[in-house]
């Protein structure tokens, strides 16, 4: 899975990988330390968050900076959308296709090379409108 000679898989690293790839829930470092811990006891949370760090420079994991909260991380790389709840700050993935069209309107606009567009929507999760509903009624 790993071509890039210089960096060395550790078995650590290799766990947080597995783990984050197995979940669609952009875990926070927190929360992928409480999910790390059970494979790895000794592990601590300095560790988790470095390794996330390198594995999101690897461009192995995605970070994602939504709405200025904890960052959380992403297994899955391919491009893909997201939708965030306002209330509980939960973040889910949207499946849709990405808009390529974007991306060259964009590109015929700048300078810049682009690269990749993000595109997150806001909005409020099931289990929050529930928990408003039941406050209404
Ligand atoms: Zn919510
Ligand atoms: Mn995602």
């Amino acid at each position: 899975m790993n071509t890039n000679p210089k960096i060395r898989m550790t078995k650590q690293r290799q766990v947080i990988l597995e783990e984050l790839c197995k979940v669609t829930t952009h875990p926070t470092a927190d929360e992928m330390y409480q999910m790390i811990r059970k494979r790895l006891p000794k592990i601590s949370l300095g560790t988790v968050y470095r390794n996330l760090e390198i594995l999101s420079e690897l461009g192995m994991v995605l970070k994602l900076d939504v709405g200025g909260t904890q960052k959380r991380f992403d297994g899955h790389v391919e491009n893909h959308y997201h939708v965030r709840c306002t209330e509980c700050g939960c973040v889910g993935d949207l499946q849709m296709p990405t808009d390529q069209e974007i991306e060259q309107q964009a590109q015929s606009r700048t300078d810049f090379q682009i690269k990749r567009h993000s595109l997150e929507f806001i909005g409020v999760c099931p289990e929050c409108r529930d928990a408003k509903k039941r406050k209404v009624a």
